[in-house]
């Protein structure tokens, strides 16, 4: 399948939900769109994956958006995902202003990092949660946040496999469990011994096997309710970073249009770039120019 999923299952009796997911191409593309530093992968594709994992917790068509802030003023790292596997990530521009190469994860978020959940938890209504991160791992801290906030023992693990010399992501795996109601809270270590066992985590780069032993049988002894396929997804469009262009110094626009030189404008949610022509450039300031004629 040269495409990222999630697999939902109840296992365990019916006592427990577990997500299974392999975005390896999603983050692959993710990093494909804009030059990061290790460490900065790990953060954005912990947090893209475990955004990515609580999605399959939502039903259609709600929502759910995560955001860690690190210690560090302005540094923070958001994901978004939705009932139908629509998910994107990205890290405020401030990360990349500072040097990250040769840190740790702990060291780029600091003892002082939180994270806050904004999930939809029916129509319409929305959930906000905040709780500090006492791992500074991301993953760990989102199961932290979920025993916290919502009590509901909740157990988040990710895999990603990173060949640096190459620059790409090799493997991205990520489990969610998440205790229904009722079930014996004890189940958790249970679920995470026979998680950490199955081919699935372990070998994590067998790509075919390891996921067609995982479909066949599921680990707790479940039953695959669902497979669906993860998109990358942002919702720019060329007009909507048309504003962002206008925002610039309007004689500066100009200029551009004399030199008869193309700006280009790029997504900072999903790195996308945006090329306006000289022809284009001027039909915005026509635009900006009517409309402050107009009383
Ligand atoms: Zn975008």
């Amino acid at each position: 399948m040269k495409s990222s999923w999630i697999a939902k299952s109840i296992a365990f009796d019916g006592k427990v939900r577990i997500i299974f997911m392999d975005n390896t191409y999603l983050l692959q593309e993710i990093f494909h769109r804009r030059t990061m530093s290790q460490v900065l992968k790990e953060a954005l594709g912990r947090t893209v994956s475990a955004a990515g994992l609580i999605g399959g917790l939502l039903k259609d068509p709600q929502q759910m958006s995560l955001k860690i802030r690190a210690s560090s003023a302005g540094l923070n790292i958001f994901a978004e995902a939705d009932a139908s596997g629509h998910v994107r990530g990205y890290l405020s521009e401030e990360w990349f202003q500072r040097p990250s190469e040769g840190l740790s994860l702990g060291q780029i978020i600091g003892s002082r990092g939180n994270i806050q959940v904004v999930q939809e938890t029916g129509t319409n209504r929305m959930f906000t949660g905040i709780t500090d991160m006492p791992y500074a791992n991301i993953t760990d801290d989102i199961s932290h946040y979920y025993g916290q906030s919502e009590q509901t023992p909740t157990w988040v693990t990710v895999n990603i496999c990173i060949d640096h010399q190459k620059q790409r992501v090799t493997s991205s795996r990520g489990v969610l469990a998440q205790l229904l109601p009722g079930a014996d809270p004890g189940l958790m270590q249970q679920v995470q011994e026979a998680v950490d066992k199955c081919d699935f985590m372990l070998y994590p780069n067998q790509q075919h096997e390891a996921s067609h032993e995982l479909l066949l049988s599921p680990p707790g002894g479940g039953a695959l309710l669902e497979i669906k396929p993860l998109h990358w997804y942002c919702e720019c469009t060329k007009e909507m970073l048309s504003g962002l262009l206008l925002s610039l110094d309007p004689k500066e626009l100009s200029n551009l249009v004399l030199q008869a030189e193309p700006a280009e404008v790029v997504c900072s949610h999903c790195g996308e770039k945006y090329v306006f022509s000289p022809i284009e450039i001027q039909n915005l300031l026509n635009t900006l120019q009517r409309r402050r004629t107009i009383p």
